[in-house]
């Protein structure tokens, strides 16, 4: 029999997905029509999703990460417990590399992050394991004056 804390963590990563899926289908992706939805879990146990806005000036175009930060810290959330990303492809659909260094700004070596596609979840890897040896913010704040 499962703890409560299981079935909360489980349910916890059925919603992300979800919302994950809601805001994919938001995405404004004319040029690539590969649609991405992302959602956050914050430390106050609060939603931010974030779709991809793709842009005529190709790098102009933003990920749906880096939406979902954005929702989450003009919410006043500050740290990431958890992000779904969702797309639908052959292999899974990973936050790109620019995205996974967004994410370590907020979140801690062990965060997961879900990815899923329409259907289900495809690969759960924790932060560390996507981004290992990675450069975050503590490296600056905690330099001798
Ligand atoms: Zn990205």
């Amino acid at each position: 029999m499962q703890s409560m804390s299981e079935n909360d963590s489980m349910l916890d990563e059925r919603l992300l997905l979800e919302a994950a899926r809601e805001a994919r289908k938001k995405a404004y992706a004319p040029y690539s029509r590969f649609l991405v939805g992302a959602a956050i879990l914050d430390d106050q146990g609060k939603l931010h999703k974030g779709c991809n806005v793709e842009n005529a000036a190709y790098p102009q175009g933003t990920c749906a990460e880096a939406g979902a930060i954005a929702a989450m810290i003009l919410a006043e959330g500050r740290q990431i417990k958890a992000i779904a990303v969702v797309g639908e492809s052959p292999d899974p659909v990973t936050p790109c590399g620019g995205c996974r260094q967004k994410i370590r700004e907020f979140a801690a070596p062990t965060t997961p992050i879900l990815i899923g596609d329409l259907k289900q979840l495809r690969l759960r890897q924790t932060l560390a394991e996507l981004l290992p040896h990675s450069f975050g913010p503590e490296y600056l704040l905690n330099e001798p004056q």
